[in-house]
């Protein structure tokens, strides 16, 4: 039987990660976890609950952290997992822009990483696994096999990112998108706890002129050659 590795994808708002990320999952028979999802429900929890008035209320959020139960589970189109906040599906609600403006500022407070984190630990801990966020190589799993840092050019991330949310029928302008993916990669790029940091032994990946299947080739191009050297 062949060895199974941990593969950390991390990078800047809108870069592909979580596509990249299913799809190696889906080739490599892995599991997939896409942290963001995670952010984004506590987030909603916190827009549910009025925590924002307007700045979050950080002492309330952490109060009511131990009744935040995430889990994911199959989706209802029967394509890959949605998000589950408190035993239901909250999977369209997260990606809306209410919960992207302020995802930020949740991600920013040190007991939500905290609760996180050790939930994503113990998700890969047997490996195979490809799990998708910012802080994954750094602080999540240090010692991935596989650690890769996605990129691409401002604009292509703003027009991937549109195109995404229409698709999905959501009403959203090109500056409203482009102001949100600003603002986050500042904030999760500037905060204390566990900012967005490209790991010393991620490999680059700048997806700007790339397919999904040339990009595709390439990491699961990565990940074999480890796999077979293990
Ligand atoms: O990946 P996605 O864009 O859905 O992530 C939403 C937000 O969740 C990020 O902008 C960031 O604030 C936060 N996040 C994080 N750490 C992770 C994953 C996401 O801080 N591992």
């Amino acid at each position: 039987m062949t060895s199974k590795i941990t593969i950390a994808i991390d990078g800047y708002s809108s870069t592909g990660k979580s596509t990249m990320a299913r799809q190696m999952a889906y080739q490599l028979r892995y599991n997939y976890v896409d942290t963001g999802a995670m952010y984004r429900a506590v987030t909603l929890y916190a827009l549910q609950n009025d925590l924002f008035h307007p700045a979050l209320d950080v002492q309330s959020l952490v109060e009511k952290l131990p009744d935040i139960e995430l889990h994911f589970d199959k989706s209802s189109s029967g394509k890959g997992s949605d998000m589950f906040l408190n035993g239901k599906n909250v999977e369209k609600q997260i990606r809306g822009m209410e919960v992207s403006n302020k995802v930020s500022e949740v991600a920013a407070v040190s007991e939500v990483r905290h609760k996180l984190v050790a939930e994503q630990k113990k998700m890969g801990a047997r490996g195979g696994v490809v799990m998708d966020g910012r802080d994954i190589g750094t602080v999540v799993f240090p010692d991935a096999e596989l650690k890769i840092f996605m990129t691409a050019r401002d604009q292509v991330r703003v027009q991937r990112r549109l195109d995404e949310l229409r698709h999905k029928g959501m009403e959203v302008t090109r500056q409203e998108v482009e102001a949100n993916l600003r603002q986050r990669d500042l904030q999760d790029s500037t905060r204390e706890d566990s900012p967005l940091t490209r790991a010393d032994d991620a490999r680059i990946l700048d997806n700007s002129e790339m397919s999904a299947e040339e990009q595709l080739k390439l990491a699961l191009g990565w990940a074999e050659e480890i796999i077979q050297n293990l």
